[in-house]
């Protein structure tokens, strides 16, 4: 999609620290982590945010869970725990208008608003 920022990271338009690629999926860093570890996890193809969800949409929810996942074990932040947020919505902070999970970790991370 023209004027998405996390396509032109999915496209190597602009550049990103890149710690995973396949087919469907590319997870790099948070430009501005909230954690020692904040990855962001995207479908390389633009889809619109959880908000915009309908049922046909299951599948790329759930392999794009199992993704962090993998990665979590990857980078092996799984033993100790991680964080996976989407944020939808205004109220919640959301600024990128394509699909990301952030995966956070590194310390124990508090739950507070
Ligand atoms: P959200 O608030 O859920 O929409 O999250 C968007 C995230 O994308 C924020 O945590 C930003 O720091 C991050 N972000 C924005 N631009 C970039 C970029 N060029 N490279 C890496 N992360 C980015
Ligand atoms: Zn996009």
């Amino acid at each position: 999609m023209k004027d998405c920022i996390f396509c032109k990271i999915a496209n190597k338009e602009i550049p990103s620290e890149i710690i995973s690629e396949d087919e469907n999926f590319i997870v790099f860093k948070d430009i501005n982590p909230k954690a020692p570890v904040h990855l962001l996890v995207i479908p390389k193809s633009h889809i619109d945010p959880v908000s915009s969800f309908c049922s046909s949409d299951e599948e790329i929810a759930g392999k794009l869970i199992l993704k962090a996942k993998e990665i979590a074990e990857k980078i092996e932040v799984s033993k100790n725990g991680y964080r996976l947020v989407f944020n939808v919505g205004r109220d919640a902070g959301m600024e990128v208008d394509h699909l990301h999970l952030h995966l956070l970790a590194g310390k124990p991370l508090k739950f507070e608003f």
